[in-house]
């Protein structure tokens, strides 16, 4: 399929680099493609951003069928650009549409009009450390029906984002509030798909959590509140004696791209990894044990989270005095230096224009 492509009269101008947040600007075209049912995917095109015009009995309004995914370009020194792990993207794109009874995408085609849409948008890939163009593929289910019945029409469109660091307070450690009330997921619902209402649903948790002075939820499992999942849109690992452990992937926990390159640096480097059930409760005992390390969540978005603090049932734990560890901190550098060329790629993560 051909992508056609018209460009903006109107370029926009760039925003100060200082200025850039997470999200918040976006640069001066888009990739849309249509799905017919019995005609497929079909009109991909690259077209000025700009609104939608959707029915307002548009199905994705109304019953959340939607998916998304989000990845990051790079500039290395040289002005090449870099994308990070866009195949594991649209793959877990499918998986997500799978759940949701949306049509799958031809992966290399994505990966392509991905592509195509960065390279004619790299001058909004802003180069300072620590700052990237977010990239956010999306489907929505365009249907002008109400009746609750998967659509037979959709839209594939993809957004660029030039971002600074995901958290104000950059790298410094998070205070995370362990929710022991509301639920994020349960096996069987759509935890590991990376869908809309995911994200509805961890909204009310998020703002209470917010209230107490905490910046992210860490959410435990739905059935017995008991073992950890996964903070608001990062996954958790801990250090617990010298091993690296993180909740293993159960079917409501979303399997984060950072996540399994984080599993993949830290074995490259001989640290034991576990991908298993942790309850709070044995993170909070090896925090009173004195083996409790460090605490850091991983996701696109923030790249490494140090947490500083947790707090469950009332208690509140300092990890590492509140600092960044050594592994978060090694990770963290890994990873960003691996996104923006500056490491050698031996992982095979890193696919240049
Ligand atoms: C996107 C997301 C993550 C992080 O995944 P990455 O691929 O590492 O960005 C973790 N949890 C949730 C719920 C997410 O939506």
């Amino acid at each position: 399929m051909e992508i056609t492509v018209t460009k903006t009269t109107a370029p926009k101008a760039k925003p100060p680099v200082d200025a850039l947040g997470f999200g918040k600007h976006f640069s001066d075209h888009m990739f849309v493609m249509d799905y017919t049912e019995g005609k497929g995917w079909h009109d991909a095109r690259i077209v000025p951003y700009g609104p939608l015009q959707l029915d307002p009995s548009c199905a994705v309004l109304h019953y959340g069928q939607a998916v998304f995914e989000g990845l990051k370009a790079y500039k290395d020194a040289n002005g090449n650009v870099l994308l990070f792990r866009p195949y594991s993207n649209m793959n877990r794109l499918n998986q997500s549409n799978d759940r949701l009874c949306i049509p799958q995408i031809d992966v290399e085609f994505a990966v392509g009009a991905i592509k195509k849409l960065v390279e004619l948008e790299q001058d909004w890939i802003p180069e300072s450390p620590g700052t990237s163009l977010y990239i956010r593929p999306f489907i929505i289910a365009t249907d002008p029906f109400l009746g609750v019945h998967p659509a037979q029409t959709y839209k594939f469109i993809v957004i660029l984002s030039p971002v600074g660091s995901y958290y104000k307070e950059g790298l410094n450690p998070v205070k995370i509030f362990v929710e022991d009330e509301f639920v994020r997921a349960v096996r069987g619902g759509m935890g590991f798909s990376k869908t809309a209402g995911n994200y509805a649903a961890s909204l009310k948790a998020q703002e209470v959590a917010e209230t107490k002075g905490y910046s992210q939820v860490l959410w435990l499992d739905g059935v017995e509140r008991k073992y950890i999942e996964e903070v608001g849109a990062m996954n958790i690992f801990f250090k617990i004696d010298g091993k690296v452990i993180t909740p293993m992937l159960n079917g409501s926990i979303l399997a984060g791209i950072t996540r399994d390159s984080s599993i993949q640096i830290l074995k490259s480097w001989g640290v034991p990894v576990e991908e298993r059930k942790i309850s709070a409760e044995e993170v909070f005992e090896a925090h009173k044990a004195g083996k409790l390390e460090e605490v850091f969540g991983t996701g696109t978005a923030a790249v490494i989270s140090p947490v500083g603090e947790l707090c469950w049932k009332g208690e509140k734990i300092t990890i590492n005095n509140g600092e960044i560890g050594a592994t978060s901190q090694k990770l963290y550098d890994t990873i960003t230096g691996l996104q923006s060329g500056k490491i050698e790629d031996t992982f095979d993560f890193v696919v240049r224009l």
